[in-house]
């Protein structure tokens, strides 16, 4: 059932983990993990009434109301104190979102959860939310399935001051340094979008010079990453 996506988040759970799930869906992951031992207790969050019923299905189905609670909440209020919730996944939502849920719910932060997010757009977002609230990355993956490219950041709490440099917030400390296939193949995708934006700004009437000297010093810096400069 589960997608090699959120596979890959479920490797970064730690064993044992407590578990709150923010916008499970189908509760695909928290099951996933449940039915193989791998998490104690689970909470499993939506927002939406028909995501929420999906995610009491499954749960009913695979006979894990004991350890996985569905709540009909909005973000991280789905999560109670008595939860005792160390770990956090939110997974398949723009990073702008999970910003927002991070930052709407802090006040169920206090404890400092292992975090686990995979933003499917605005990374950059995450990154920074992470870097100036005390958490530092620990693990970034980039990984390819049916044709979108995903990433997902792992990040614990440090109480450090901001280190990202903006490189680093939009391309990834970890995923920078590997270069992976997925990366280069994002990257190239995002120069060619660039590129096309270029050449309709480039025919358009009165564009403003610094919008297009932005772009094109997008793509020098994607240039720059690709081929391995600093
Ligand atoms: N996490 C699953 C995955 O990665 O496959 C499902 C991703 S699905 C595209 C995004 C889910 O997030 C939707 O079911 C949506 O209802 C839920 N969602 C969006 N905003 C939310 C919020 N503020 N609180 C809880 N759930 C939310």
């Amino acid at each position: 059932h589960l997608s090699k996506r959120l596979l890959n988040v479920a490797k970064l759970v730690p064993k044992g983990a407590r578990l709150a799930d923010i916008g499970s869906d189908h509760a695909y992951l928290p099951a996933y993990l449940a039915l193989k031992g791998q998490i104690e207790f689970a909470v499993a969050g939506e927002v939406v009434k028909g995501p929420f019923q999906n995610a009491q299905q499954v749960v009913r189905a695979q006979g894990l109301n004991e350890q996985i609670a569905v709540r009909l909440a909005d973000g991280l209020a789905a999560i109670e104190a008595s939860d005792q919730i160390d770990t956090i996944t939110i997974c398949g939502m723009g990073g702008t979102l999970i910003c927002d849920i991070l930052e709407k719910g802090k006040d169920k932060l206090v404890k400092h959860p292992f975090l686990i997010l995979q933003p499917n757009v605005g990374e950059k977002n995450v990154r920074n939310w992470l870097d100036t609230n005390g958490y530092t990355l620990v693990n970034e993956m980039i990984m390819e399935e049916d044709g979108h490219i995903y990433e997902i950041i792992a990040a614990k709490y440090t109480a450090t001051k901001p280190v990202l440099t903006d490189k680093e917030a939009i391309f990834g400390p970890y995923l920078l340094n590997e270069r992976t296939n997925a990366f280069v193949k994002k990257w190239q995708k995002e120069i060619a979008k660039s590129e096309t934006v270029l050449a309709q700004l480039t025919k358009a009437k009165d564009v403003p010079v610094a919008k297009k000297q932005a772009l094109e010093a997008k793509i020098e810096q994607i240039e720059g990453v690709l081929n391995g400069k600093s």
